[in-house]
């Protein structure tokens, strides 16, 4: 039957049974080209993963989101809640970029980045293929009753499972919290921060879940991404798609016959071997078209490669194309659509960058005691403020000063420390004392510098107020 006329595949989906229960796919061990791409980019991926929270610039984490205490560092670059408008723009070109990208490419990013990919088909499926074997021993396996072979492989697999789980929660743990301090943890008496070991295993057995169980209902049920396909996907989108026009004839898929001339009989491509639909890691048949469960794995691409070289047809029926290159056969072209996205990243990108640049190293801010009023002597005024400085930068500074640019006055500083290591804060009191005859009104605007080493690195600006009629 011809692709057009077949519909009935969306009744269903492959991950639930007729009954609503669970059916638990068994792919078949995906090998090729591609594959070994996407096993080359994983271990590259993984490795910088794994070795990012570990890696010091100048002394700080090379990737930090500490949220509890407002600790950030990106690309080893200290950042504070101060500069959350920076990471709500960063996620604003994210979003955008995300976008651009996926009209242009499909779910590329599901099928060779997404770290629920790389860990489930690079890390957990490969340890299942080793143990339990392919697609065939592992559909008997499960079949079988609960003798010792299946309990030992069983015990195994989870064990092993659950280990590489506890590294891996123990790896996002030290992007939360630092990686020093989970060596210190883990170095530590585990009853001295219980509280943390609690929540490192919560998480280990999310994992464990996630890999052991749940597997592709993450990407079918759970991601929006994959929900977002459906309205930014177009007919110019790249996907893994399935060449119809060269796989089907009038009366759709014609099974392989050996010595037949597949060409003189009129026949399509496609040998409907059903290789593709066991390969794939979310049991869906690509041939049906371009499906929310297709995580654009490539592993259907190897395995039709694999058919057609052994049938001796060319390779590329499931390849990465458009529905214009297989119908028309036109390849990418820049769309009006394509252009006002790529625009706006532009703009984004430029203001992001912009922005960074313009971002002072020092985050100075002087505020008045709340509640307090100046007090008055003969000759002058004082006024009481709170500060606090932020060395937002990777070195240390040292003599730290607050003095006065725009008036005449004297500065007392109570509490706060003269040196501010790097990204680390300090905060305090002063006392800003100014003679009555240096002030303009009852309200005037101070700015005062701050200096580290008798050079300014940071001014800023607060207000002073006196007594109505200053003398
Ligand atoms: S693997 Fe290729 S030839 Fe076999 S059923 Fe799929 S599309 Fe057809
Ligand atoms: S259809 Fe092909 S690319 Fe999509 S998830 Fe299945 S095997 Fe992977």
């Amino acid at each position: 039957m011809a692709l057009q006329e077949q519909e009935n595949f969306r009744d269903s989906i492959g991950t639930i049974s007729e009954d609503g229960k669970r059916n638990h796919i068994f792919p078949k061990k995906p090998s090729g080209k591609f594959t070994n791409y996407r096993t080359y980019l994983s271990w590259f991926l993984l490795a910088i993963l794994v070795i990012s929270p570990f890696i010091k610039i100048s002394g700080n984490q090379f990737l930090l989101f500490n949220i509890l205490e407002g600790k950030y560092n990106i690309f080893g670059q200290p950042f504070w809640p101060q500069d959350f408008y920076l990471l709500v723009l960063s996620m604003l070109v994210g979003i955008v970029f995300i976008i651009l990208f996926t009209v242009i490419f499909g779910r590329i990013f599901c099928g060779w980045v997404c770290p629920q990919t790389i860990f489930m088909e690079m890390v957990f499926r490969k340890i299942e293929f080793w143990i339990e074997g392919d697609r065939g021993k592992q559909i008997r396996l499960n079949k079988q009753p609960w003798n010792a072979d299946k309990i030992r492989k069983k015990v195994i697999k989870w064990t092993i499972f659950f280990i590489i789980s506890f590294l891996i929660a123990n790896v996002f743990l030290a992007y939360f919290i630092g990686s020093d301090v989970l060596l210190q943890y883990i170095t530590g008496n585990p009853l001295d921060h219980i509280s943390t070991l609690i929540k490192l295993l919560v998480f280990t057995l999310v994992f464990f879940f996630v890999f052991a169980w749940f597997r592709e209902q993450v990407c079918i049920i759970v991601c929006p991404y994959g929900r977002l396909q459906g309205v930014l996907l177009d007919r110019k989108s790249i996907v893994v798609a399935y060449d119809y026009k060269r796989g089907e004839d009038e009366q759709g898929r014609k099974k392989f016959r050996k010595n037949e001339d597949r060409n003189e009989m009129g026949h399509g491509d496609c040998i409907d071997c059903n290789q593709c639909v066991v390969v794939c890691p979310t049991g869906i048949d690509i041939r049906n078209g371009t499906q929310l469960e297709c995580v654009n794995c490539t592993a259907c691409i190897d395995e039709c490669d694999d058919i057609m070289d052994k049938v001796g047809f060319e390779p590329g029926l499931i390849r990465y194309a458009s529905e214009d290159d297989i119908t028309k056969g036109e390849k990418f072209k820049f769309n009006a659509r394509i252009k006002a996205y790529t625009a706006v990243l532009t703009i984004l990108v430029g203001v992001l960058v912009t922005l960074l640049f313009l971002r002072s190293d020092i985050e100075a801010t002087i505020l008045r005691l709340p509640g307090q009023n100046f007090t008055t002597t003969e000759t002058s005024v004082t006024n009481l403020y709170n500060f606090k400085l932020i060395n937002k930068t990777v070195k240390d500074l040292n003599n730290v000063e607050i003095k006065l640019i725009s008036h005449a006055g004297e500065v007392r500083i109570v509490g706060g420390n003269s040196k501010i290591a790097k990204g680390s804060l300090t905060d305090g009191m002063i006392f800003i004392e100014i003679d009555k005859k240096d002030l303009e009104s009852s309200k005037d605007k101070l700015k005062i510098g701050i200096y580290s080493d008798g050079k300014l690195i940071e001014t800023t600006s607060t207000n002073f107020t006196g007594p109505m009629k200053i003398k």
